[in-house]
Protein backbone atom coordinates (compact mmCIF):
# COMPACT_ATOMS: atom_id res chain seq x y z
CA UNK A 1 0.00 0.00 0.00
CA UNK A 2 1.08 3.76 -0.72
CA UNK A 3 2.92 5.30 2.22
CA UNK A 4 0.63 8.09 4.25
CA UNK A 5 1.70 11.45 5.22
CA UNK A 6 0.75 14.04 7.34
CA UNK A 7 2.11 17.35 6.73
CA UNK A 8 1.11 20.39 9.27
CA UNK A 9 0.70 24.00 8.30
CA UNK A 10 0.69 22.79 4.44
CA UNK A 11 -1.96 25.67 2.86
CA UNK A 12 1.03 28.11 2.25
CA UNK A 13 4.75 28.44 2.09
CA UNK A 14 6.90 25.75 2.99
CA UNK A 15 4.26 23.66 3.99
CA UNK A 16 2.46 23.61 0.73
CA UNK A 17 5.68 22.84 -1.46
CA UNK A 18 6.41 19.86 0.55
CA UNK A 19 2.74 18.27 0.33
CA UNK A 20 3.59 18.59 -3.26
CA UNK A 21 6.60 16.99 -3.09
CA UNK A 22 5.41 13.75 -1.39
CA UNK A 23 2.10 13.75 -3.46
CA UNK A 24 4.65 13.51 -6.33
CA UNK A 25 6.29 10.69 -5.08
CA UNK A 26 2.69 8.55 -4.88
CA UNK A 27 2.54 9.07 -1.45
CA UNK A 28 -1.00 10.03 0.55
CA UNK A 29 -1.01 13.75 1.79
CA UNK A 30 -2.78 14.95 4.43
CA UNK A 31 -2.12 18.71 3.82
CA UNK A 32 -3.40 20.19 7.31
CA UNK A 33 -3.71 24.11 7.40
CA UNK A 34 -5.58 26.09 9.66
CA UNK A 35 -6.81 29.50 8.53
CA UNK A 36 -5.87 29.16 5.10
CA UNK A 37 -9.04 27.29 3.96
CA UNK A 38 -8.90 29.05 0.37
CA UNK A 39 -4.97 28.56 -0.49
CA UNK A 40 -5.82 24.94 1.03
CA UNK A 41 -8.60 24.02 -1.43
CA UNK A 42 -6.76 25.70 -4.39
CA UNK A 43 -3.55 23.24 -3.28
CA UNK A 44 -5.92 20.27 -3.97
CA UNK A 45 -7.55 21.47 -6.62
CA UNK A 46 -3.99 22.00 -8.62
CA UNK A 47 -3.21 18.68 -7.77
CA UNK A 48 -5.89 17.10 -8.95
CA UNK A 49 -5.99 19.07 -12.46
CA UNK A 50 -2.59 16.45 -12.67
CA UNK A 51 -4.60 13.20 -11.30
CA UNK A 52 -3.72 13.18 -8.17
CA UNK A 53 -5.78 13.25 -5.45
CA UNK A 54 -4.57 14.78 -1.59
CA UNK A 55 -6.57 15.28 1.66
CA UNK A 56 -6.79 18.77 3.33
CA UNK A 57 -7.59 19.13 6.87
CA UNK A 58 -8.45 21.95 9.05
CA UNK A 59 -6.77 21.82 12.65
CA UNK A 60 -5.11 24.21 14.71
CA UNK A 61 -1.89 22.17 15.73
CA UNK A 62 -0.99 24.23 18.88
CA UNK A 63 -4.58 22.30 20.44
CA UNK A 64 -4.31 18.68 21.16
CA UNK A 65 -7.86 17.97 20.76
CA UNK A 66 -7.73 19.45 17.10
CA UNK A 67 -4.50 17.50 16.30
CA UNK A 68 -5.79 14.45 17.73
CA UNK A 69 -8.56 14.70 15.40
CA UNK A 70 -6.01 15.35 12.33
CA UNK A 71 -4.61 11.85 13.39
CA UNK A 72 -7.91 10.26 13.78
CA UNK A 73 -8.82 11.11 10.35
CA UNK A 74 -5.63 10.00 8.36
CA UNK A 75 -5.69 6.74 10.86
CA UNK A 76 -9.16 6.20 9.92
CA UNK A 77 -9.14 6.79 6.21
CA UNK A 78 -5.42 5.33 5.64
CA UNK A 79 -5.07 2.84 8.62
CA UNK A 80 -1.35 4.22 9.10
CA UNK A 81 1.25 6.69 8.95
CA UNK A 82 4.12 6.45 7.34
CA UNK A 83 5.51 9.97 7.66
CA UNK A 84 4.63 12.93 9.53
CA UNK A 85 5.84 16.46 8.92
CA UNK A 86 5.94 19.05 11.53
CA UNK A 87 5.66 22.23 9.52
CA UNK A 88 3.54 24.47 11.25
CA UNK A 89 5.29 27.57 12.53
CA UNK A 90 4.70 31.64 13.21
CA UNK A 91 7.26 34.02 13.81
CA UNK A 92 7.11 36.89 16.45
CA UNK A 93 9.55 39.69 16.11
CA UNK A 94 9.53 42.12 19.09
CA UNK A 95 12.08 43.12 21.57
CA UNK A 96 12.75 40.56 24.28
CA UNK A 97 11.48 42.81 27.21
CA UNK A 98 8.48 43.57 24.89
CA UNK A 99 7.56 39.99 25.14
CA UNK A 100 4.30 38.83 27.36
CA UNK A 101 3.44 35.40 28.69
CA UNK A 102 0.93 35.57 25.60
CA UNK A 103 3.42 35.79 23.33
CA UNK A 104 5.64 33.06 24.70
CA UNK A 105 2.64 30.12 24.92
CA UNK A 106 1.17 31.61 20.93
CA UNK A 107 4.63 31.00 20.03
CA UNK A 108 5.30 28.06 21.87
CA UNK A 109 2.55 25.92 21.54
CA UNK A 110 2.39 26.67 17.48
CA UNK A 111 5.72 25.82 16.63
CA UNK A 112 6.98 23.32 20.02
CA UNK A 113 4.49 21.53 21.64
CA UNK A 114 2.74 20.56 17.91
CA UNK A 115 5.43 18.91 17.07
CA UNK A 116 5.65 17.22 20.66
CA UNK A 117 1.69 16.62 20.50
CA UNK A 118 1.72 15.12 16.81
CA UNK A 119 4.51 13.06 17.69
CA UNK A 120 2.69 11.78 21.01
CA UNK A 121 -0.35 11.28 18.57
CA UNK A 122 1.12 9.64 15.65
CA UNK A 123 4.22 7.45 17.70
CA UNK A 124 2.05 4.19 18.50
CA UNK A 125 1.14 3.88 15.15
CA UNK A 126 4.25 3.79 13.91
CA UNK A 127 5.65 1.85 16.79
CA UNK A 128 2.85 -0.81 15.99
CA UNK A 129 4.34 -0.71 12.41
CA UNK A 130 7.64 -0.67 13.25
CA UNK A 131 8.19 1.99 10.80
CA UNK A 132 7.87 5.73 10.73
CA UNK A 133 9.77 8.94 9.63
CA UNK A 134 9.59 12.44 11.55
CA UNK A 135 10.76 15.20 10.24
CA UNK A 136 10.54 18.62 12.15
CA UNK A 137 10.90 22.06 10.40
CA UNK A 138 13.18 23.79 12.80
CA UNK A 139 15.32 27.19 11.78
CA UNK A 140 18.65 28.34 11.90
CA UNK A 141 17.57 30.51 14.14
CA UNK A 142 17.46 27.55 16.96
CA UNK A 143 21.18 26.85 16.11
CA UNK A 144 22.51 29.97 16.33
CA UNK A 145 20.14 32.61 17.78
CA UNK A 146 18.26 35.60 16.22
CA UNK A 147 18.00 38.97 18.24
CA UNK A 148 14.42 40.30 18.27
CA UNK A 149 13.15 36.94 17.89
CA UNK A 150 14.09 35.05 20.97
CA UNK A 151 11.10 33.35 21.72
CA UNK A 152 11.07 31.84 18.01
CA UNK A 153 14.40 30.90 18.46
CA UNK A 154 13.47 28.56 21.97
CA UNK A 155 11.02 27.32 20.36
CA UNK A 156 13.20 26.13 17.21
CA UNK A 157 16.08 25.32 19.14
CA UNK A 158 13.23 23.05 21.78
CA UNK A 159 12.56 20.99 18.72
CA UNK A 160 15.97 20.28 17.66
CA UNK A 161 16.30 18.32 21.21
CA UNK A 162 13.15 17.07 20.31
CA UNK A 163 14.46 15.38 17.18
CA UNK A 164 17.53 14.33 18.85
CA UNK A 165 16.11 12.67 22.33
CA UNK A 166 13.35 10.83 20.28
CA UNK A 167 15.48 9.95 17.62
CA UNK A 168 17.07 7.31 20.45
CA UNK A 169 14.09 6.55 21.68
CA UNK A 170 12.55 5.86 18.64
CA UNK A 171 15.31 4.32 16.80
CA UNK A 172 15.13 0.73 18.39
CA UNK A 173 11.46 0.77 16.42
CA UNK A 174 12.46 1.78 13.14
CA UNK A 175 11.64 5.36 13.57
CA UNK A 176 13.85 8.01 12.03
CA UNK A 177 13.51 11.27 13.63
CA UNK A 178 15.41 14.22 11.86
CA UNK A 179 15.48 18.24 11.58
CA UNK A 180 15.42 20.23 8.48
CA UNK A 181 16.87 24.07 9.86
CA UNK A 182 16.17 26.65 6.77
CA UNK A 183 17.98 29.65 6.36
CA UNK A 184 16.10 32.49 5.00
CA UNK A 185 13.15 30.86 2.56
CA UNK A 186 11.03 33.20 0.36
CA UNK A 187 7.40 32.55 1.88
CA UNK A 188 5.15 34.96 3.65
CA UNK A 189 6.45 34.76 6.71
CA UNK A 190 9.67 37.66 5.36
CA UNK A 191 7.06 39.63 4.22
CA UNK A 192 7.97 41.99 6.03
CA UNK A 193 11.82 42.17 5.11
CA UNK A 194 12.12 45.06 2.27
CA UNK A 195 13.98 44.79 -0.93
CA UNK A 196 16.96 46.13 0.87
CA UNK A 197 17.02 43.76 3.90
CA UNK A 198 16.62 40.35 1.44
CA UNK A 199 20.23 42.05 -0.67
CA UNK A 200 21.96 42.59 2.63
CA UNK A 201 21.34 39.44 3.88
CA UNK A 202 22.05 38.13 0.59
CA UNK A 203 25.30 39.81 0.82
CA UNK A 204 26.33 37.63 3.90
CA UNK A 205 25.05 34.31 2.16
CA UNK A 206 27.67 31.81 0.66
CA UNK A 207 25.89 31.21 -2.09
CA UNK A 208 24.64 34.35 -2.67
CA UNK A 209 20.83 33.91 -2.19
CA UNK A 210 18.04 33.41 0.03
CA UNK A 211 16.07 29.93 -0.24
CA UNK A 212 13.14 28.78 -2.05
CA UNK A 213 10.27 26.85 -0.55
CA UNK A 214 11.51 24.24 -3.28
CA UNK A 215 14.70 24.24 -2.21
CA UNK A 216 13.35 22.24 1.61
CA UNK A 217 10.89 20.30 0.24
CA UNK A 218 13.53 18.54 -2.07
CA UNK A 219 15.49 17.73 1.05
CA UNK A 220 12.13 16.31 2.55
CA UNK A 221 11.58 13.86 -0.17
CA UNK A 222 14.99 12.68 0.26
CA UNK A 223 14.41 11.98 3.88
CA UNK A 224 11.14 10.25 3.51
CA UNK A 225 12.95 7.89 1.08
CA UNK A 226 16.72 6.93 2.69
CA UNK A 227 17.18 4.43 5.63
CA UNK A 228 19.95 5.52 7.50
CA UNK A 229 19.53 9.28 9.01
CA UNK A 230 18.43 9.68 12.28
CA UNK A 231 18.48 12.56 14.94
CA UNK A 232 20.48 15.20 12.94
CA UNK A 233 19.61 18.46 12.23
CA UNK A 234 20.23 19.75 8.33
CA UNK A 235 20.92 22.77 7.94
CA UNK A 236 19.78 24.18 4.46
CA UNK A 237 20.54 28.00 4.22
CA UNK A 238 22.80 28.59 1.38
CA UNK A 239 25.90 28.49 3.82
CA UNK A 240 24.95 30.93 6.11
CA UNK A 241 25.96 28.56 8.99
CA UNK A 242 28.48 26.27 9.12
CA UNK A 243 29.02 24.41 11.87
P1 LIG B 1 4.21 30.70 6.20
O1 LIG B 1 4.35 30.94 4.75
O2 LIG B 1 3.83 31.81 7.11
O3 LIG B 1 3.21 29.46 6.42
C1 LIG B 1 2.93 29.00 7.70
C2 LIG B 1 2.04 27.79 7.61
O4 LIG B 1 1.84 27.30 8.96
C3 LIG B 1 0.67 28.11 7.03
O5 LIG B 1 0.26 27.06 6.19
C4 LIG B 1 -0.21 28.18 8.29
O6 LIG B 1 -1.55 27.75 8.04
C5 LIG B 1 0.46 27.15 9.18
N1 LIG B 1 0.10 27.34 10.57
C6 LIG B 1 0.40 28.37 11.40
N2 LIG B 1 -0.14 28.17 12.61
C7 LIG B 1 -0.81 26.99 12.55
C8 LIG B 1 -1.57 26.24 13.47
N3 LIG B 1 -1.77 26.67 14.73
N4 LIG B 1 -2.10 25.07 13.07
C9 LIG B 1 -1.92 24.62 11.81
N5 LIG B 1 -1.21 25.29 10.89
C10 LIG B 1 -0.66 26.46 11.25
O7 LIG B 1 5.57 30.16 6.81
P2 LIG B 1 6.75 29.28 6.15
O8 LIG B 1 7.86 30.20 5.88
O9 LIG B 1 6.24 28.40 5.11
O10 LIG B 1 7.17 28.43 7.44
C11 LIG B 1 6.96 27.04 7.55
C12 LIG B 1 7.87 26.51 8.66
O11 LIG B 1 9.22 26.75 8.30
C13 LIG B 1 7.64 27.21 10.00
O12 LIG B 1 7.73 26.27 11.04
C14 LIG B 1 8.79 28.19 10.07
O13 LIG B 1 9.13 28.50 11.39
C15 LIG B 1 9.88 27.41 9.36
N6 LIG B 1 10.96 28.27 8.84
C16 LIG B 1 10.69 29.21 7.89
C17 LIG B 1 11.75 30.02 7.44
C18 LIG B 1 11.55 31.07 6.40
O14 LIG B 1 12.49 31.86 6.18
N7 LIG B 1 10.42 31.16 5.74
C19 LIG B 1 13.04 29.84 7.96
C20 LIG B 1 13.25 28.88 8.93
C21 LIG B 1 12.21 28.08 9.36
P3 LIG B 1 -2.81 28.74 7.85
O15 LIG B 1 -2.35 29.87 6.96
O16 LIG B 1 -3.82 27.84 7.21
O17 LIG B 1 -3.23 29.21 9.21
Amino acid sequence: MDRVAIVTGASRGIGREIAKELAYKGIKVIANYNKSIEEAEKLKKELMQEGIEIDIFMADVSKREEGKSLVEFALKKYGKIDILINNAGISEYKLFTDETDEDWNRVINTNLYSAFMMCQEVIPNMVRNQSGCIVNISSIWGQVGSSLEVIYSVSKAGMDGLTKALAKELGPSNIRVNSIAPGIINTDMNKNLSKTDIERIEEDIPLGKIGLPKDIAKCVGWMVDEKYTTGQIIGINGGWCIN
